[in-house]
């Protein structure tokens, strides 16, 4: 789904030819990662481009962050791989890790930084040669209970580590915030502090937060040495209030399409499947040409706002597999127009919040449903 040849080249008859494109601003992912890095001096900044960089393209992100990330965060090593491919010489952390010795020794040769958050893992590199020294962190549990060891084991498994003496260095201690993204900074605290009690003492590099647990403050002079921004870099505010602009983010993709139709319709007219919009006069109503198969959720409710030639319009009755119907009233626009489903005219989290997600989602969505293009006053040549 990464399409390079087209980068830079959003004019390309192909794209005309598809619709709804995404834009992706690469220069809005750089100016993201300085904001983000503003909040964390003197850390190192790893770029999170797991789920192909949140839709915007893993390859395409990664090349344009290359020379101001200082590393890269994944989940596979499936995309550590491709990572390296395409000449990212960059430290990457593997946030699933390996499952078996031939994987941690593809890790060991690929010089990735696998997460290990299960015992058996540090077994199989106590017992096996992995031909090369291994980077690894050590993923604790401190509350969010997903994967992670057990706070009461880290010493003991750091000590086994470090005695292996198969490591390139001290192994590195990471925890992941379970609600950092909430007003209430207490839970993150909490935390924090049961990761500072199991890895007291220790060698190793400390990596804490996610974009949440940076912009929130509630990390703040706990950061460690390394932070772990995904969602922030590609401009969708990571915190339950507020807004990403507030936070002096700017949306990276926008989704882009046309409108199909203009129709005239008299007072109660129903729209759509379910007549889910009934006419409270005569109005004109549009249809613009994208739908939940291109990743803009069904469930987005009536009155959402879409914007039209600039102009807002809101969303009028149930969202189809590949249509959508908008209210005009109030504007102006003619078949042919652009429609914004979200970018700079509406955040992305806007549409989230009506559908009842997160800003992760839709740009995930989107970005795998959709064709792509790339723009960047800075990259005047395509990446290959
Ligand atoms: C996805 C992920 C991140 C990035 O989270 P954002 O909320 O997108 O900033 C950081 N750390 C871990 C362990 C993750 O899984």
């Amino acid at each position: 789904m990464i399409e390079y040849g087209r980068l830079n080249m959003p004019s390309s008859r192909k794209e005309q030819l598809r619709r709804p494109l995404a834009h992706i601003n690469l220069d809005a992912l750089r100016h993201n990662l300085e904001v983000v890095r503003s909040h964390a001096e003197g850390v190192k900044v790893f770029a999170v481009v797991k789920a192909d960089a949140y839709g915007h393209g893993m390859l395409a992100c990664a090349q344009a962050l290359r020379t101001r990330a200082d590393g890269f965060v994944v989940s596979t090593l499936g995309e550590a791989d491709a990572l390296r491919k395409s000449g990212i010489t960059q430290r990457i952390i593997v946030l699933q890790g390996f499952m078996n010795v031939s994987e941690a020794r593809f890790a060991a040769r690929l010089m990735l930084e696998p997460v290990l958050h299960q015992a058996w893992q540090v077994e199989l590199i106590e017992q096996t040669s992995l031909g090369l020294p291994l980077s690894v962190w050590l993923k604790i549990d401190t509350g969010m209970h997903r994967i992670g060891l057990p706070p009461d084991q880290v010493q003991t498994l750091h000590a086994r580590l470090v005695a292996s003496k198969r490591l390139r260095q001290a192994p590195g201690l990471m925890t992941h915030f379970a609600r950092a993204d909430e007003a209430d900074a207490a839970p993150t605290q909490q935390q924090l502090a049961v990761f500072h009690a199991a890895t007291e003492g220790l060698a190793g590099e400390r990596s804490v937060a996610n974009s949440a647990g940076l912009l929130s403050g509630a990390a703040r002079g706990a950061l460690g040495d390394v932070v772990r921004p995904g969602i922030a870099l590609y401009g969708s505010n990571p915190l339950e209030y507020g807004s990403a602009a507030d936070l002096g983010l700017k949306p990276v993709m926008r989704l882009e399409t046309c409108l199909l139709a203009t129709k005239s319709h008299v007072q109660g007219d129903a729209v759509g499947y379910g007549a889910r919009f009934i006419c409270p006069e005569d109005m004109s109503v549009a249809v613009a040409s994208v739908g939940y198969a291109d990743g803009y959720p069904r469930v987005t409710p009536s009155g959402t706002p879409v914007a039209v030639n600039g102009q807002i319009a809101r969303l009028a009755g149930r969202v189809s597999m590949d249509l959508i119907t908008l209210d005009m009233r109030g504007v102006q626009a003619a078949v042919g127009d652009t429609v914004e489903l979200w970018g700079e005219s509406v955040a992305v989290d806007t549409v989230a919040h009506a559908a009842g997600t997160l800003g992760y989602e839709l740009l995930c969505a989107a970005g795998r449903a959709c064709s792509r293009a790339y723009v960047s006053a800075q990259d005047s040549k395509p990446i290959e």
